[in-house]
Order: C-alpha cells, then sequence, then structure tokens
C-alpha cells in the first residue's frame, strides 16, 4: 500500500524508493552508509554520497517484513543490458556472481549467492 509520507530519490542510474511505514529503526542504513543516509538532514537521503552500487548494496541490509518488503529499496536505471539473478532480480554487478541452485524440486538457473542461501534454509 502507498502511503503519502512514501518518497522516491532519484539521480541518472538509481531510484531509490522509502517507506517510513516499514522502517524497523535496526539503523543499519545510517551506520553503513552515513554519507547517503542523514537522519537529521533533509532530505535525509543524499544519493549523491555514494555511487549507485554502493547505495544498492547499502539498501539490501535493509529488513524486509513478512512480505518481503523494506522501508527501503531502489530501482536501478540504465542497468537492463545486465544479467541479473532470476530471483531477487538484482544486478550481477551487485549481487555478485550467478549460480545454480539444485534442490528437491530440480535446478534453479542464474540465482545469487543470497538467493542460494535463502533456498537452502527453506528446504
Ligand atoms: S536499514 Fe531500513 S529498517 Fe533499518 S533504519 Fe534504515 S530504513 Fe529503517
Ligand atoms: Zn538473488
Amino acid at each position: 500500500m502507498a502511503s503519502k509520507s512514501d518518497r522516491d530519490y532519484a539521480k541518472e542510474d538509481i531510484v531509490v524508493h522509502w517507506r517510513p511505514e516499514l522502517c524497523q529503526h535496526c539503523e543499519n542504513c545510517i551506520t553503513g552508509l552515513p554519507e547517503v543516509f542523514k537522519l537529521k538532514a533533509r532530505p535525509w537521503v543524499n544519493l549523491y554520497g555514494a555511487d549507485r552500487d554502493t547505495i544498492a548494496k547499502q539498501i539490501n541490509q535493509c529488513p524486509k517484513n513478512e512480505e518481503g518488503k523494506s522501508a527501503l529499496s531502489y530501482t536501478m536505471i540504465g542497468a537492463d543490458e545486465e544479467e541479473r539473478c532470476t530471483s531477487c532480480q538484482r544486478p550481477v554487478s551487485v549481487c555478485g556472481e550467478l549460480g545454480n541452485f539444485e534442490g528437491y524440486a530440480g535446478t534453479i538457473e542464474n540465482q545469487c549467492s543470497d538467493c542460494i542461501s535463502d533456498r537452502a534454509m527453506e528446504e
């Protein structure tokens, strides 16, 4: 559900989506990348404090709720040519090498290591 306090912050190659009602106040963002996430600044997200991939990696540390949604998320711009994890859809430059997951239900191709370990835990 979109809410009135939701914000999108954009620069040339990334859009960061902020859904404050989902924030769990873990402080991963402000301690992990203080050049970008500054609680007291307005706007509190400064996308020029780091490059796209650094910002994306930090946002991946924003905890997800039971529906898999997190307060911070992002959309890459101009990364369409890049190969992506078939599960989380992150480009290889962010999620690292892709591999295949061999599970009970068969093989799932081109998964990042995060998604492979998530699946391994589920089985
Ligand atoms: S990492 Fe996500 S949940 Fe944690 S404080 Fe930042 S926005 Fe909130
Ligand atoms: Zn993945």
